[in-house]
């Protein structure tokens, strides 16, 4: 089954400037921004300029240049934030997908998250 892009979803908006963001990098294929409601002193999302999905979307049908171009971008934000764990105190990557993923808007995402120490990778709750 292929994926269906709902151009009316909230990163869409905001990459047509529909609504505002607080950009923290913009480059050929990718933006990041704040997220509006972080869960962490430092919580960046960082998405393709592309109708991709989610992250298996973007994998497999993403160009080489969109991938390319989305990972430098994210691991030079972690530079720029000083969290890169070479020079600073690291960083959590999430992307929910899909449904058992809890993702809530329907266009590939990668969070980062630090600025504190983040805990366990999930809370049981079976
Ligand atoms: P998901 O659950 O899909 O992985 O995460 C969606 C994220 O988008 C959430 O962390 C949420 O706070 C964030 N978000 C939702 N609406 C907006 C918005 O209008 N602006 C920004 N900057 N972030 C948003």
């Amino acid at each position: 089954m292929a994926y269906t892009y709902d151009d009316q979803n909230i990163f869409a908006k905001i990459l047509r400037g529909e609504i505002p963001n607080t950009t923290v990098r913009e480059t050929e294929h990718t933006l990041a921004f704040r997220d509006i409601a972080p869960q962490a002193p430092e919580h960046i999302l960082v998405i393709p300029k592309g109708t991709y999905v989610t992250a298996d979307h973007f994998a497999t049908e993403a160009s080489d240049a969109e991938i390319a171009d989305f990972w430098r971008t994210l691991g030079e934000i972690t530079r720029e934030l000083g969290v890169a764990a070479d020079i600073g105190n690291g960083y959590r990557l999430i992307a929910n997908s899909g449904i058992d993923g809890v993702q809530d808007v329907p266009h590939f995402h990668m969070h980062i998250l630090a600025g504190r120490k983040l805990g366990p990778m999930l809370m049981r709750r079976d």
